[in-house]
């Protein structure tokens, strides 16, 4: 089997499937010069691009300015699975563990996001390959079948359009011997292409009238009282808000990272399956598809039916987003082999691409903000995973905040409360290497990591 995966690896290109492309916008113009702006926003990603878009649908008449330290959608944005949904908390359970009394409420914004998002796409045709097959979350162990029963009981709950698949009709939806059971989501969930919705995020943007500056790093904020000053290389820009955007990379603020830890995941792109290969796997419906451990694998097709395949977390000293590891091909092995496990019959299929990418963990596993400078400005980030579609939400509640408005949502508890600290390097390597350690192996071996996992729990990480 090595010697199948050694060879599918062969060829890979390690740039994200989604960023090679010819037709992928020019970079904006760096910042040289001394501006003055309504709003900053720092960080060209999906919650950057939302907060832009969001405040010029607001206030049309305000100036909005956004800096990206490398070019639009260089960070998570350009590297996800790309499923979407209409959880604003990282799925119904995560929102059930951590906001029980506000789940009605939370849900309730979670579907006028999704409103928001598509009447976004639709009005100024953004062409991202959206596909709304919905969401399946599968059993790969006997274990997690009763946890898949609780979660589909919640999706009727909460008036979800959701059916339970035993093992033999998760194998007709997606044919993988380790299926052993789904839960089908179908109400305005699935997948789309994450860089075709960054760039036309970035034209609707620029349509809007927001000065975009690419390849400008803030290097550093200076509180002027009612304003803020925003350092880059070879300018800067004083404004009265300033929404950091800035995910896993925590710029903007030396305590953001006291609560966000930037591991990063691993992903695979194939070559194209042909006809044949599409009808071994059946996957008709084309769902976006997570399965229900910690380290987990997700995988969802693209438009020219390549199965993305992802999962494996892993941590870098001092959270590096983009370590050299991530650059060798060993690294991608494991996940290379899940993929074999997962579909077999796909012998002798190659992976065109290999990347990874920061995700900015968080207790919560969820979108918190973060207010400093009396407010004047706001980090909204933690998604731990699960921020393609939620990034909307957290860039509209912090530009809330940010305009002081006290909306009934900016009230709720996600609002205002923060999740946990984690504790700092090197604690912080070493309780992440433990971590993985003891989620690799805690099936095969009892000993010490079961009460390990029990107190990394107990931080608030939700551990399966
Ligand atoms: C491998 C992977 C798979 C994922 N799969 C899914 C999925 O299937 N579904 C889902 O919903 N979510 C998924 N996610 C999560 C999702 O991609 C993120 O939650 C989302 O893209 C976050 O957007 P963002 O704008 O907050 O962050 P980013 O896209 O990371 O944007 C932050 C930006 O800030 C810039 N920046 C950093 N420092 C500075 C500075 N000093 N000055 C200026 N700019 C700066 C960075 O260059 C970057 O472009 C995945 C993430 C990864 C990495």
């Amino acid at each position: 089997m090595t010697q199948v995966r050694n060879k599918a690896l062969a060829d890979v290109t390690m740039t994200p499937f989604w960023l090679d492309r010819p037709d992928a916008p020019e970079p904006r113009e760096r910042l040289t010069r001394h501006l003055k702006a309504d709003l900053l926003v720092v960080g060209g990603g999906f919650t950057g691009l939302w907060g832009a878009i969001q405040a010029k649908q607001r206030q049309p008449e305000i100036d909005v300015i956004l800096i990206e330290k490398g070019s639009v959608a260089n960070g998570a944005s350009g590297r996800p699975g790309g499923v979407v949904s209409t959880s604003v908390m990282h799925g119904l359970s995560n929102a059930v563990r951590i906001f029980p009394k506000d789940i009605a409420a939370l849900e309730k914004l979670g579907q006028e996001n999704m409103h928001g998002f598509l009447k976004t796409l639709e009005e100024h045709a953004i062409d991202c390959h959206a596909e709304w097959g919905g969401e399946l979350t599968v059993a790969v162990d006997d274990a997690h079948i009763e946890a898949l029963h609780e979660e589909h009981e919640l999706h009727l709950k909460y008036g979800h359009q959701a059916v339970f698949l035993d093992q033999s009709a998760v194998r007709a939806e997606i044919n993988s011997p380790r299926y052993k059971a789904g839960v089908w989501s179908k109400h305005i969930c699935g997948t789309v292409h994450p860089a075709l919705l960054a760039f036309g995020l970035k034209r609707v943007a620029l349509t809007l009238g927001v000065r975009i500056f690419e390849n400008t790093e803030l290097t550093g904020l200076e509180d002027l009282g009612d304003r803020m000053k925003a350092h880059a290389a070879s300018g800067s820009v004083t404004a009265p808000k300033v929404l950091l955007a800035t995910n896993a990379f925590a710029a903007g603020h030396r305590k953001i990272k006291n609560r966000v830890v930037a591991v990063r995941d691993r992903v695979l792109a194939t070559e194209p399956l042909s006809a044949e290969q599409m009808a071994a796997i059946g996957w008709s419906h084309r769902q976006g598809v997570y399965d229900t451990r910690t380290q987990m694998n997700y995988m969802r097709l693209t438009k020219d039916n390549r199965i993305i395949f992802g999962g494996r977390l892993a941590y870098a000293f001092a959270g590096d987003p983009f370590p050299s590891i991530d650059r060798e091909l060993d690294t991608y092995e494991p996940l290379a082999a899940a993929f074999f496990d997962t579909f077999p019959q796909l012998e002798g299929l190659r992976f065109s691409h290999a990347w990874s990418g920061p995700i900015d963990l968080s207790t919560r596993m969820a979108v918190h903000f973060q207010r400093y400078h009396d407010e004047k400005v706001v980090y909204a980030g933690g998604y731990s995973g699960f921020g393609v579609s939620a990034s909307r939400f957290g860039a509209r509640i912090a530009l809330d905040i940010l305009d002081g408005s006290k909306t009934p949502e900016s009230r709720l508890d996600f609002a205002t409360s923060l999740p946990n600290t984690i504790p700092p390097e090197p604690f912080r390597w070493l309780g992440a290497q433990i971590t993985m350690y003891a989620l690799d192996t805690a099936d095969k071996s009892g000993g010490w990591r079961r009460p390990w996992l029990k107190m990394v729990s107990a931080m608030g990480f939700p551990l399966s």
